[in-house]
């Protein structure tokens, strides 16, 4: 079952990402940009350990797999063999009462009767076609020759690749390229924050395989898959694992499973994992005329790989991440009395600063100085703040609300100014359990590298 959508709570995660700086509307100022966002500095953070987290992953971590990084202009031929400029798109209809354009997916229906979903209006067009590719002209001239996409998807350029990288990495199979970039959808709907985007970023993976490990590689993605989630903080309650039906599939994919989390606006897929076949290698070589064919020195077969697809989207998954992190709770002020907290549970991984660090007092010299020589440690190992404004528990709060799972303190006490044996010691503060523990500084980078590693 899936849960109950919670519209308030989503109003407060989309608030606070403005408030602190995760992300804003794009060209707010004059007036919105629908289906852009732009990630302030705490989003950009939280983008990049995402991102950089998946790259380890999926490429430093593994002898299987390389990395690519293509362009975003494609060639027309590219994405004409792949089949993107005759069928990507989504059937359109325009409601004549509330004149509102709606992909009919969207639409309801009442006793039979299709109806708009804005103002239950029955005078609806006929299904129109309607591509989703971003179409430019490179060049001087506007004529059809040339025109050029934004990609749709990052995959396309691995496939057309895939004969130089084999080459120069020496892979045998299975194998895989990786890849993290943008690509640009015209959604007819952009909506529920940055869930559906035109302009978003994907983490793909092309897994060329013989065609009989096709099926067994799926179901091993997938499980890899729903790990790297859970080790970035989602926990597996909240995740959906859908096994797409035969008339759902793309005709050319023997098996795909969709990944899908329990947003506050209702289950939505995170990533596709597709068994794709020899489709897309397939295609390029017929309509390129170049041979994409592995030859196996062992068996002396020359034939074209399979591929198992994981693809996930970067801001979908940041969304979650955060969706996810969003709490609640009490705790109490510099007086003792508890107040309300909001927090973001950020698995430490991902949290955006890993560790601020705050001197008591702002106005006495030695405190400052010590919590900058902590700041001068740290720095080239995590990202780190340094904060002397306000009381200390206001402080705390702020850190809690953007998710800074460790603060660290520097008090008299460092200076050895009571007990002699607590000289260069310093309060180290969780952000979930608030609990407190005296650290040695000389001790302080090494349990911090432990815990965010
Ligand atoms: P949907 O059905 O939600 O439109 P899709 O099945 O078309 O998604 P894929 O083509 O499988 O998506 O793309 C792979 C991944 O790219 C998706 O799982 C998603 O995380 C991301 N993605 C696709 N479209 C968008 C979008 N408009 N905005 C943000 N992320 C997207």
């Amino acid at each position: 079952m899936s849960a109950p959508t919670d519209a308030q709570r989503m109003e407060k995660i989309v608030s606070l990402c403005k408030r602190r700086g995760f992300i804003f509307q794009s060209s707010e100022i004059y007036g919105g940009f629908n289906g852009a966002w732009d990630y302030g500095p705490l989003g950009v953070e939280l983008k990049r350990n995402l991102k950089n987290y998946w790259w380890r992953v999926m490429v430093h971590e593994r002898d299987d797999i390389v990395g690519m990084d293509g362009a975003i202009l494609t060639h027309p031929a590219v994405l004409k063999a792949s089949g993107h400029v005759e069928g990507f798109s989504d059937p359109m209809i325009d409601c004549r009462t509330c004149k509102a354009h709606l992909r009919a997916d969207q639409l309801v229906e009442k006793k039979g009767v299709k109806q708009c979903p804005n103002c239950g209006g029955k005078d609806l067009t006929e299904a129109r076609q309607f591509n989703l590719m971003f179409e430019t002209h490179v060049g001087a001239a506007a004529e059809e020759s040339s025109v050029a996409y934004l990609r749709p998807e990052t995959a396309q350029s691995i496939f057309v690749q895939f004969k130089n990288i084999l080459e120069v990495s020496r892979k045998k199979l299975p194998f895989g390229i990786a890849q993290i970039g943008k690509a640009f959808r015209n959604e007819i709907n952009p909506r529920n924050f940055t869930f559906r985007s035109r302009e978003f970023e994907q983490m793909e993976l092309e897994y060329f395989c013989r065609p009989e490990q096709g099926m067994e590689l799926l179901e091993y993605w997938k499980e890899e898959r729903l790990k790297f989630y859970e080790n970035i903080g989602i926990s597996r309650a909240n995740l959906n694992l859908l096994n797409v039906p035969d008339e759902e599939r793309a005709f050319y994919s023997k098996g795909t499973y969709d990944i899908e989390y329990d947003f506050p606006f209702g289950r939505q897929e995170l990533e596709g994992v597709a068994y794709r076949t020899d489709y897309d290698l397939s295609q390029h070589q017929k309509a390129s005329g170049k041979s994409l064919e592995y030859f196996d020195e062992e068996t002396k077969e020359r034939f074209i790989p399979h591929v198992v697809e994981p693809s996930a989207g970067v801001d979908r998954t940041v969304l979650a991440i955060i969706c996810e992190a969003y709490a609640e709770d009490q705790a109490p002020n510099d007086k003792g009395e508890m107040e309300g907290r909001t927090s973001l549970r950020f698995h430490p991984r991902m949290a955006p600063i890993k560790c601020a660090i705050f001197p008591l007092l702002r106005n006495k010299e030695p405190l400052v100085a010590k919590a900058k020589q902590i700041l001068d440690l740290l720095r080239p190992h995590m990202f780190v703040f340094y904060d002397e404004s306000g009381a200390i528990g206001r402080r705390y709060r702020r850190q809690d609300e953007i998710g800074t799972p460790f603060c660290v303190t520097v008090d008299f006490e460092t200076l050895g100014e009571k007990q002699s044996d607590l000289r260069d010691t310093v309060t180290l503060r969780e952000r979930d359990s608030m609990k407190q523990e005296r650290v040695k500084i000389s001790d302080l980078l090494e349990l911090l590298l432990l815990r965010i590693a």
